[in-house]
């Protein structure tokens, strides 16, 4: 077996349990598709993970626990796993062009933006339309943007935002918030921020790039145009779960059951992070799940 412990994705429930894992002496290897860091490396500033009393931005916090996974021994490949297979003495992950083999694996793919599946959103995408506004904020310096969605990644990007824009609209299908109170009370006190409340995106529109939005007031049934120069989609996440269907036990969203060690249904694969059903997806429940998963996924292993 070349590998005790394979980890799919490098975020920090990945990194987490690469550093648990190589630690704990287990050959452990990465799989990422991307980047390490997967979406905290994306996020400006992180304010809630404790021991930063001034907050760390995104990269810098996730670049630093590849650094100490490295330093434990973990190795890390880029490539995207197609398949897991089990077999008798542990799996095999398949990649495009490769197969790996390990006695363990941990599934730490999270999730990705969910698309809100209107008329022009793809066409524009990466022509005003976004799902980062840390990665492409600012490109909209004292221009007019949108953002749609109410909970808190909607409120974040909105506030963050207010940085380059000139004003940034709030279009949320209800008439309050989902975001937490302190981003709520800093969205609302902030004079960039305007709000279009039960209001959905019918469409989205332009030449070169996008110029308009087409807006349903759910509630009067209106149909308005509203112009702006980007739209940021903040409407929540859908676990990248796919490759494992059919695999281990999902819920009904997609999102990968557990029980309170990490494990699956099927024994010798974990699942950590955004990926997995939990009530709190955070940088920092991400990295607790991972630890956890690393040291059930050591057990699993010296236990055979
Ligand atoms: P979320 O909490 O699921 O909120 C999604 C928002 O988008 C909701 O307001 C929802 O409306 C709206 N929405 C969903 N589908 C839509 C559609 N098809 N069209 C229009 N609107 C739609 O997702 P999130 O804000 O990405 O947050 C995900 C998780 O990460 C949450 O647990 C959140 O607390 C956490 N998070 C935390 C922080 C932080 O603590 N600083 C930052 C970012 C994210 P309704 O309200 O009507 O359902």
């Amino acid at each position: 077996m070349t590998h005790d412990l394979i980890i799919i994705g490098g975020g920090p429930a990945g990194l987490s349990a690469a550093i648990y894992g190589a630690r704990a002496r287990l050959k452990t290897l990465v799989v990422e598709k991307m980047y390490a860091g997967g979406q905290a490396a994306i996020t400006d500033r992180i304010e809630n993970y404790p021991g930063f009393v001034e907050g760390i931005g995104g990269m810098e916090l996730t670049e630093a626990m590849k650094m100490q996974a490295e330093r434990f021994g973990a190795k890390f490949v880029n490539g995207e796993a197609q398949r897991i297979i089990p077999k008798d003495d542990g799996f095999i992950v398949e990649l495009k062009n490769e197969q790996l083999e390990a006695k363990s694996v941990i599934l730490a793919m999270g999730a990705e933006a969910r698309k809100l599946m209107v008329k022009g959103e793809k066409e524009f995408t990466g022509r005003g339309v976004s799902y980062c506004a840390t990665c492409d904020g600012a490109f909209y310096t004292d221009r007019k943007v949108v953002v749609v969605g109410g909970g808190d990644s909607a409120i974040e990007e909105a506030l963050y935002l207010t940085k380059f824009a000139e004003s940034v609209t709030v279009v949320h299908r209800r008439n309050e918030l989902r975001a937490t109170k302190i981003l709520q009370e800093r969205a609302f006190s902030n004079e960039k921020i305007k709000f279009l409340w039960d209001s959905v995106v019918k469409e989205v529109k332009g030449q070169e790039a996008v110029e308009e939005i087409v807006i349903k007031n759910i509630k009067t049934g209106e149909i308005t145009s509203y112009p702006t120069d980007g739209v940021f989609v903040a409407i929540g996440w859908e676990p990248n779960s796919n490759i494992v269907k059919g695999l281990v036990n999902l819920n009904e969203r997609g999102y990968i059951i557990t029980d309170e060690n990490m494990a699956t249904n099927v024994p010798g694969i974990f699942a950590a992070g955004d990926i997995r059903e939990k009530s709190l997806r955070q940088v920092i429940t991400a990295a607790a799940d991972g630890a956890i998963a690393a040291v059930s996924a050591e057990k699993y292993i010296e236990e055979r």
